[in-house]
């Protein structure tokens, strides 16, 4: 049978509140950077201004 429930009660939702790791990617030329979001892109120079935060997969 595969009639399973899930979802029973105990199931934790995901922390959203984390930010400690995120991946940036550079809107500008497609560098993405793990970690800390750079000063500046290392790639095409473009500022911090111009990375986006992106989820890591797998997690
Ligand atoms: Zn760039």
């Amino acid at each position: 049978m595969t009639d399973e429930i899930r979802g029973a009660g105990g199931e934790k939702p995901d922390a959203v509140g984390e930010v400690d790791l995120m991946n940036w990617a550079c809107t500008v030329c497609g560098y993405s950077i793990e970690g800390e979001l750079p000063e500046k892109c290392p790639d095409c120079g473009a500022a911090k201004e111009d990375f986006e935060s992106v989820p890591i997969p797998g997690m």
